[in-house]
């Protein structure tokens, strides 16, 4: 099964992608933190982009593609693919369907998750990461459950992103508005959309989205 998971910044695509490779065995395709992964080995695409996303702004559509597109011939995502944080643009889901039909791949569903704005900005700002396995957590709404330990692995080391600031943010979600929101209504029509509440508890937004997809 492939599966694309939309919404804004902070709505909990990581936090339920990770759930989705765990219990259904797909491959999270995250072009954020593949963005993220160029930037810091420091190469030439990856330093153009950490500009562009420290700013808040989308890196452009042709550097997005060719890094999905490299992905995608990767033999793993066979085994099924859940894009997190991609398509974010027109083009980008134009191209998107281009790629999956030179590549012998099919879509089968698009999950939204509708989160209001305000609750955004406390997401974001709250959000910090196990630096070992990547585990996702939040100042008040997914703390580990020893202080500075991580659940999962037992790093006590945890990382914030640069661009996880209030100020950021702002720019992040008018992006989201201009360019990503138009992409409900294009996969509306495609007749594979199912929209989520991603403003319940993680729990809960995971079962929604486990039924959607059944
Ligand atoms: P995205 O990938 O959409 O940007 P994340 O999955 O990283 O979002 O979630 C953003 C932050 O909000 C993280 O700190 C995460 O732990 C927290 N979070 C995710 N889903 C929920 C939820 N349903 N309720 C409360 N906090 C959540
Ligand atoms: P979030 O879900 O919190 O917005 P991501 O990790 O998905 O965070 O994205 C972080 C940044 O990486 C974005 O603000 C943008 O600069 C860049 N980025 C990620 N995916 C795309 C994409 N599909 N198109 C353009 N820019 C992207
Ligand atoms: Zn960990």
């Amino acid at each position: 099964m492939n599966v694309i998971i939309l919404g804004p910044p902070g709505a909990g695509k990581g936090t339920q992608a990770r759930f989705l490779t765990e219990k259904m065995g797909l491959i999270q395709l995250s072009t954020g933190d593949l963005l993220r992964s160029a930037a810091a080995a420091g190469t030439e695409i990856g330093l153009r982009a950490k500009a562009v996303m420290d700013a808040g702004n989308l890196v452009s559509d042709e550097i997005v593609i060719g890094v999905v597109s490299d992905r995608l011939d990767q033999p793993d995502v066979r085994s099924g693919v859940i894009f997190d944080g991609f398509p974010r643009t027109a083009a980008q889901a134009v191209a998107l369907d281009r790629l999956m039909d030179e590549k012998g791949l099919t879509l089968d569903a698009v999950v939204s998750m509708d989160v209001d704005d305000d609750l955004l900005v406390d997401r974001v700002s709250g959000r910090f990461t196990c630096a070992a396995c990547g585990e996702g957590y939040h100042d008040t709404h997914k703390r580990p459950a020893k202080d500075g330990v991580c659940d999962n692995c037992g790093s006590t080391e945890f990382k914030r992103r640069a661009d996880d600031n209030a100020e950021t943010v702002r720019a992040r979600l008018n992006a989201y508005h201009a360019d990503t929101a138009p992409l409900i209504d294009y996969y509306r029509g495609t007749g594979k959309l199912k929209t989520v509440d991603g403003m319940a508890g993680i729990e809960e937004v995971a079962v929604a989205i486990r039924a959607a997809l059944d």
